[in-house]
C-alpha cells in the first residue's frame, strides 16, 4: 500500500469508529470481557483488512483522551498541529542522533531549545529533548553527580565520598528511581517535609544538610518541584538558591507539570520567580500545554556539560560533527522525532497561545475550588496553591476513602467521566487537573453534577 492508501484507510476507520463518532468517553469493559473481545491470540494472515479490524477495536475501547471528561491524568488530548507532526514522524520515520539522518528535525530541536533557553532567561545554556520528565531528573542528577565528583564518570562511586540529594516530600517518583539507577541509593536521597502550602521548608533543609555535611557527606543535588504532582505546590527558587549560594550544590528545577507557567508573564513571576537562578530545568510539553505524549526538554544554566557528561564511547561509526549531531550528548541512540510536533504546536499557537490556554487553567482550577466551596455535597481537602484541586464528596459514610473510591468507580464503569484519585495525608481524594483545552465553566459545571448525582445516589444505598 502506498502511504497515501494507509492515511485513507485510517480516516475511514476513524470516521466509523463508535467512540469517535458519538463523542463518547469509553466503551467501558472488564478487564477479563476485554480479553475476550479482542482475541489477540487470533492467527495473522497478511490480510490489511485485518489490520483495520485490529485499528479498529483499539479505537472502540481505548478511552476518548479528549473528552472533557477524561481527567484522569495530567494531559488531554493532543494539539492538532502536533497530531500532523505524529504522523509525518511516523511516515518518515528516521532517528534524530545525527544532522545527516534528520537534518530538518535537528535544526528544529536547536530551535525550540534556544526559544526555551530564551523565556527560561538561562543566558550561556544548553539542552535537549529527553524522553520525559523521569528521564530529564535523571540526567540532570547524573551532570550534578559528575560535577561533584569530577572521577566519577570513570571510576564509578567505589571508594567515593557518599553523596546526598535532597527533595520536597511531595516530589515525583522518578527522583527515587534516578537515585536507584545513579548508584546514589535511595536512602541517600532526602524528603524534607513542607510548610503549610505544600513547598518545602527550607529552614529544615538547611539543618538537614548541614548535619549530613557533619558526618561528612557530600551534598550535591537538591530538586526544586515547581507544581507538585498531587497539590501542584511550587517550591521557593529564591529561599533554595541562597542555600545553594551557602552549600554548593547543583539545584534542579523538576517543572514538568508546573513548569508551564513560564508561558505567562503574569504566572511565571507569581510561581517561578528566580528561575534564572537554577542550574538545570525540565517541563513537559505534553502536560498543560497539549502536545502529543512524549514531548519533553530539559535546559542546563551551564554549556558542555551534557556532552561531557552523556557521550561515550568512541563514536567511530556514527557521529562526525560533535557540534550538530544531537545524539553525542544523548543517553539514547535511536532518537525519535519529537522535535516536528513540537515546532509545530509553537508555530500554530505561539508563546502568545500558550500564555491565554494556561492563564485560563488557572481561572478554572479557581472556579472549581469556589465550586466546590459552595457545595453542600463536596469539599475541598486542601485549599488550592496553583492548578490542581484536590476534593471529595462529603458522607456520613465510616469509610470516607472506600466510599470516595466507589463513587469514582461508578462514574468510570457507567461510561461518565474518568477521574484521578491520590492520597492526601491518608486521605482519598480527587485530584482534578484541568488540561483540556476545550474544558469551561459549563462542562466543569456539568461534571461536578454528574458527580454529586452519582455520590448522592451512592451515599442513599
Ligand atoms: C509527570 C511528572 C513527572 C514525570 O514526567 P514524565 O514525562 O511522565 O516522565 C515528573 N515530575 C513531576 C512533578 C510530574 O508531574
Amino acid at each position: 500500500m502506498q502511504d497515501q492508501d494507509i492515511l485513507q484507510k485510517i480516516a475511514q476507520v476513524l470516521a466509523t469508529s463508535n467512540v469517535k463518532k458519538s463523542n463518547k468517553l469509553i466503551n467501558y469493559q472488564t478487564i477479563n470481557e476485554l480479553e475476550k473481545t479482542l482475541n489477540l491470540n487470533k492467527q495473522g494472515s497478511q490480510c490489511w483488512d485485518e489490520i483495520f479490524a485490529w485499528v479498529g477495536k483499539y479505537l472502540e475501547y481505548s478511552p476518548n483522551t479528549s473528552h472533557p471528561n477524561f481527567a484522569n491524568r495530567m494531559w488531554s488530548g493532543a494539539n492538532q498541529p502536533s497530531i500532523v507532526g505524529e504522523v509525518v514522524s511516523a511516515l518518515s520515520n528516521t532517528s534524530n542522533c545525527t544532522f545527516e539522518s534528520a537534518p530538518v528535525a535537528t535544526l528544529m530541536e536547536k530551535y525550540m531549545i534556544e526559544q526555551m533557553l530564551d523565556i527560561v532567561g538561562f543566558k550561556n545554556g544548553e539542552g535537549q529533548m529527553t524522553t520525559g520528565s523521569s528521564n530529564a531528573n535523571m540526567i540532570a542528577m547524573m551532570v550534578a553527580r559528575n560535577q561533584a565528583l569530577t572521577e566519577a564518570k570513570k571510576q564509578g562511586l567505589f571508594n567515593q565520598k557518599p553523596l546526598f540529594a535532597f527533595v520536597n516530600k511531595d516530589a515525583h517518583y522518578s527522583l527515587d528511581k534516578a537515585a536507584n539507577i545513579l548508584g546514589i541509593g535511595t536512602d541517600h536521597l532526602i524528603k524534607i517535609a513542607t510548610c503549610e502550602d505544600g513547598s518545602i521548608n527550607t529552614i529544615l533543609l538547611d539543618k538537614k544538610i548541614k548535619k549530613i555535611k557533619q558526618q561528612g557527606g557530600v551534598v550535591f543535588f537538591v530538586c526544586a518541584t515547581l507544581g507538585t504532582t498531587v497539590r501542584g505546590a511550587y517550591d521557593n527558587i529564591e529561599a533554595l538558591t541562597a542555600l545553594k549560594n551557602k552549600h554548593n550544590f547543583w539545584l534542579h528545577g523538576d517543572g514538568a507539570w508546573g513548569g508551564a507557567v513560564i508561558m505567562s508573564l503574569k504566572l511565571k513571576n507569581k510561581f517561578l520567580a528566580g528561575i534564572e537562578y537554577l542550574d538545570s530545568f525540565t517541563m513537559d510539553f505534553h502536560k498543560m500545554l497539549g502536545s502529543n505524549l512524549m514531548c519533553n526538554f530539559l535546559l542546563l544554566n551551564h554549556q558542555y556539560l551534557l556532552s561531557c557528561t552523556c557521550a561515550d564511547g568512541d563514536g567511530s561509526y556514527i557521529f562526525r560533527d560533535n557540534g550538530v549531531d544531537l545524539g553525542v550528548s544523548s543517553l539514547q541512540c535511536g532518537r525519535r522525532v519529537d522535535s516536528l510536533k513540537w515546532f509545530l504546536d509553537w508555530k500554530f499557537y505561539t508563546k502568545q497561545g500558550f500564555s491565554d490556554r494556561i492563564e485560563n487553567y488557572h481561572q478554572l482550577a479557581k472556579f472549581a475550588e469556589d465550586f466546590i466551596n459552595a457545595s453542600v455535597d463536596l469539599e475541598m481537602v486542601l485549599k488550592r496553591t496553583s492548578f490542581n484541586v484536590c476534593f471529595r464528596f462529603k458522607t456520613n459514610h465510616p469509610n470516607k476513602n472506600n466510599f470516595n473510591q466507589c463513587l469514582r468507580d461508578s462514574l468510570y464503569q457507567e461510561q461518565h467521566a474518568l477521574l484521578s484519585l491520590a492520597y492526601v495525608e491518608k486521605k482519598l481524594v480527587f485530584r482534578l487537573l484541568i488540561s483540556n483545552i476545550n474544558m469551561n465553566k459549563m462542562k466543569l459545571i456539568g461534571l461536578f453534577n454528574r458527580l454529586i448525582k452519582t455520590g448522592k445516589a451512592l451515599n442513599n444505598v
